[in-house]
């Protein structure tokens, strides 16, 4: 059996939650920072103690730091988390170091911070460039954090210090058309980010845009339209160079995701952090999905080396 060389780390914080979102978070409100957040403090505690005793495994081929919003992190919180897998696992030259980010939630200086911690990667959760679109989503940021945060990841790119990036946009969003979204993706790809993340809108469970569809105040594009938006995703990205490696994902030429792709080639990850899943060793367990449980998950399984021998 292949052995894992790639851990997810799972940082659940954000500022607000989006109206779509079903993910593992904690809102801690619009002013929050890992700087100042005795939460943030507490959850890295347990997250380390996680990492501490898992029972390790060859050096790291790609690590990616998730969320939630993980750029709520200080560079040096970041570098902190980095260091616990090298001491456990260690990091194997040339590895892939991704960080996601959330536009208004970094500048420039803690980019700078997070590249000299060690990332080399960066997903940036975009959404769309429409002002009046994001607020409808329930997101924090506005088309210009996006533009900004972007400018600030091509100048990186550029200087070589930062070795790709991604941006993540929503497509099939309430009363969008295909010109609405051609524009989207028009927008995009004059930022010219390396690689592009396409996800379609679902409407999950428990979400306020759940409520809002079973009051019929969502009007989301039906089956046939999406398929359109799709397509147009598809063709349009093709003609400009990207190559679709995945469902939802586009890449320039070498700038394909290394992460993303050993979910889907049976090698097996280790997964930290609350509401985690890992699969190292054909072994798949998803871990508790709030502070609480996961604290005391984690105290339960002090004994244990877990997953590998448990
Ligand atoms: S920022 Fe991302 S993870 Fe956080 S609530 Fe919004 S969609 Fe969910």
């Amino acid at each position: 059996m292949l052995q894992p060389r790639s851990a997810y780390l799972h940082i659940p914080f954000c500022h607000r939650r989006c109206f779509y979102c079903d993910f593992a978070v904690v809102p801690l409100g619009d002013h929050a920072d890992g700087a100042s957040s005795g939460s943030i403090a507490a959850y890295l505690e347990l997250i380390e103690t996680e990492i501490e005793r898992s029972p390790g495994g060859p050096p790291l081929s790609t690590v990616y730091l998730g969320g939630g919003t993980p750029s709520l992190l200080t560079p040096a919180q970041v570098g902190r988390l980095l260091t616990a897998l090298a001491m456990r696992f260690r990091i194997a030259p040339g590895a892939e170091i991704s960080l996601e980010l959330d536009p208004a939630s970094f500048d420039q200086g803690r980019l700078a911070g997070y590249l000299a911690a060690g990332i080399n990667r960066v997903s940036l959760g975009g959404q769309s460039f429409d002002d009046a679109v994001l607020a409808r989503l329930g997101r924090r940021h506005r088309r210009q954090d996006l533009l900004e945060a972007a400018g600030w990841l091509r100048q990186a790119q550029a200087m070589g210090e930062l070795g790709s990036w991604s941006l993540d946009l929503i497509q099939g969003l309430p009363e969008q058309g295909l010109e609405h979204w051609r524009a989207q993706l028009e927008q995009a790809l004059a930022e010219a980010p390396p690689h592009l993340s396409i996800y379609d809108l679902i409407v999950e469970p428990g979400t306020v845009f759940e409520r809002l569809q079973a009051r019929g105040q969502l009007p989301l594009p039906d089956p046939d339209q999406s398929a359109d938006l799709m397509e147009l995703s598809a063709e349009r990205l093709r003609a400009a160079g990207y190559g679709h490696y995945e469902i939802s994902n586009y890449a320039l030429p070498g700038h394909a995701s290394r992460h993303n792709r050993v979910y889907w080639s049976g090698a097996g990850w280790w997964g930290f952090g609350l509401g985690a899943t890992s699969a190292p060793y054909g072994r798949r367990l998803a871990r508790p999905r709030t502070r609480a449980a996961y604290a005391a998950w984690l105290g339960s399984s002090r004994r244990r080396r877990s997953p590998r021998s448990s």
